[in-house]
């Protein structure tokens, strides 16, 4: 859950270019461009944001040569392999620390015309890539994952974990933080519906159990609570800079300890 700034990519020209391709693929999408063009417009518009674009049956007869357009790339779309590779740092749709694929916001599945929109294009880790599969959109209005280019508010922390006893098998939740209304509705189903299918919570479980194992080691002065919340947050912000986000995984494990008082007393204890 990771803001990044949009890709600065000439879509609607490269479609155009399209045309001119010698590609079979291209030649069988062509008479669909100016089609294609008026989507980008849309999308563009409302952010992608599913509840204000409605999916387009009209594509499906073309979803293969689509997505094959996007699985291999004619020149003119050779921004989509810079893409996948050009981030670092944390991923910017689940958290983890990892990257390497690419996601498309809206699934290719359901929006084939937006296979190759660059804005659509979300570098990702393979884990919450394939595990959100074609989920979009909630049952309720307003549910939808957090979109890395456009949803602002991920700037800002909005992601904890509450820590609950007993202390030697703790439950360990992600969890909304600082966020109310819209972007409260967007952030509880992203963290259901994409960083609990990514494997979160025993992501977090792990954490916990290294730490007990290990305590000696990570808090070494634990005379006082002042000192070990002072190391936690050294931990939460080195993790902070190497993710470049607060909303990494590792950064909400800290975050969320550092703010429980009744599990920093059962690691002064250890
Ligand atoms: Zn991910």
């Amino acid at each position: 859950m990771r803001k990044i700034d949009p890709p600065i990519i000439q879509d609607q020209l490269l479609l155009g270019f399209l045309q001119y391709s010698s590609k079979a693929d291209a030649k069988a999408m062509k008479h669909r461009i100016p089609d294609i063009a008026l989507r980008y417009d849309a999308y563009a518009l409302c952010n992608g944001d599913p509840w204000n674009i409605a999916e387009d049956a009209s594509y499906t007869p073309l979803k293969v040569v689509l997505n094959d357009l996007y699985k291999h790339p004619p020149s003119i779309l050779s921004f989509i392999p810079s893409l996948r590779s050009g981030l670092d740092g944390a991923c910017p749709v689940c958290g983890r620390d990892a990257l390497g694929t690419l996601d498309h916001y809206l699934p290719k599945a359901n929006y084939s015309e937006f296979s190759f929109y660059s804005i659509n294009l979300i570098p990702a880790c393979d884990r919450c890539n394939n595990k959100r599969s074609n989920s979009f959109k909630g049952g309720n209005v307003g549910e939808r994952p957090m979109h890395p280019y456009f949803d602002y508010f991920a700037n800002g922390k909005i992601l904890s974990v509450r820590f609950e006893p007993d202390w030697t098998a703790p439950r360990l939740t992600p969890i909304p933080y600082n966020v109310t209304g819209k972007e409260l509705t967007v952030v509880q189903w992203h963290i259901d519906n994409v960083l609990r299918r990514a494997g979160v919570d025993e992501y977090l479980t792990t954490m916990w159990g290294v730490l007990v194992n290990d305590v000696r080691t990570f808090l070494p002065d634990r005379s006082s609570l002042v000192t070990i919340k002072a190391e936690i947050h050294r931990y939460e912000m080195y993790e902070f800079k190497c993710g470049k986000s607060a909303n990494g995984w590792r950064c909400a494990f800290w975050h969320g300890l550092n703010i429980n008082d009744d599990a920093l007393l059962f690691l002064q204890a250890l």
